[in-house]
């Protein structure tokens, strides 16, 4: 998953994108877990893509992340353009769950470090969207 494709979430239609807003409107960031080979994934999917028949379900995401990597884009994708700059992280959530996200606005570029601990925090949008960001832990 590259930072192209991001948008704020780009989901898929196969993403339980809707469940996945209700739990963030509950305060909760989660996402889906395949009970027979129990390979966490991001953003959640209906299926395993490693699994025939698998069945997933909803755990919440562990707040121990660490910042992998970052990347400050200083021109917004079509939509988006207003809110440049910002910048875009994967924070490694452990068991190969990787999660690609902004980072909260009020950290100033010079503290942000790869192996940083950081949280995933729900946060309210304009326009009563719900998102979620990294947030120094
Ligand atoms: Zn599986």
């Amino acid at each position: 998953m590259g930072f192209d494709s991001f948008g704020t979430v780009s989901f898929t239609t196969e993403a339980k994108t809707e469940e996945f807003l209700d739990y963030l409107e509950q305060g909760k960031v989660m996402t889906t877990r395949c009970r027979k080979c129990g390979a966490t994934y991001f953003p959640p999917k209906m299926d395993c893509p490693g699994c025939i028949d698998s069945e997933v379900e909803w755990v919440e995401i562990k707040n121990d992340g660490k910042l992998v990597t970052y990347t400050v884009v200083h021109y917004g994708p079509s939509g988006f353009e207003d809110e440049a700059p910002y910048t875009l992280a994967i924070g490694d959530y452990g068991d190969g769950l990787r999660i690609f996200g902004r980072m909260n606005k009020e950290i100033a570029e010079e503290d942000i470090k790869p192996g940083m601990a950081i949280k995933i925090v729900p946060v309210k949008l304009p326009d009563d969207k719900i998102a979620y960001e990294f947030q120094k832990a």
